[in-house]
């Protein structure tokens, strides 16, 4: 049985950028109605007693009922993981890393927030790591996931309405601009392995 992760911070840490009410319902309904469907979705089938990442990779091209379920899983759980309640400076190493492939810090921000900004839709925006090496920004439509493709996984924002509408109602832009001073970058750093 998959289990909905405790959040990792307290819910009314954010203050107005995100408050213990969007909490309530991101992480209580959305993403814990996520993990009660995927564990009744897999009941009786080949899913069943398998890890996340196993039905994740199963399930991506042959049962979007599924996968929707698992994916949406991964991408919350991961979500929680890149906040934190204090503002972070990413790492010198990290940094490193982040010039190499976008030229500077601000480059980066600049791309990301674009990315997350003009996602049409529902969807995330991703920092991952290419096959080849090289740190891209780019974003996923609906569940969408890079888990368990080449794509390796290091920061998401989650673009959904229900992330944001409650704090900020239609104003996405004033959501992102929050985001950058929540972003646990120890979190992303230790993804880069
Ligand atoms: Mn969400």
């Amino acid at each position: 049985m998959f289990e909905l992760p405790e959040l990792p911070f307290a819910k009314d840490a954010f203050g107005a950028w995100t408050s213990a009410e969007t909490f309530d319902f991101h992480h209580g309904k959305h993403h814990a109605g996520y993990v009660q469907k995927l564990n009744a979705a897999v009941l009786g089938n080949e899913f069943e007693g398998r890890s996340l990442d196993e039905v994740i990779a199963g399930s991506r091209d042959r049962n979007p009922k599924v996968f929707n379920l698992a994916a949406q899983h991964f991408n919350h759980s991961f979500f929680w993981s890149c906040l934190s309640p204090e503002s972070q400076t990413p790492s010198g190493e990290f940094v490193s890393l982040i010039d190499r492939d976008f030229g500077s810090f601000e480059q980066f921000r600049n791309q990301f927030t674009d990315v997350a900004a003009t996602h049409f839709g529902s969807g995330w925006a991703w920092l991952v790591r290419s096959a080849e090496g090289i740190l891209v920004a780019k974003g996923f439509h609906d569940a969408q996931t890079p888990a368990q493709t080449e794509e390796t996984p290091l920061l998401t924002l989650d673009v959904w309405e229900h992330a944001y509408y409650i704090d900020h109602r239609n104003d996405r832009g004033a959501f992102i601009e929050g985001f950058w001073n929540h972003v646990n970058w120890r979190f992303v750093e230790r993804q880069v392995k």
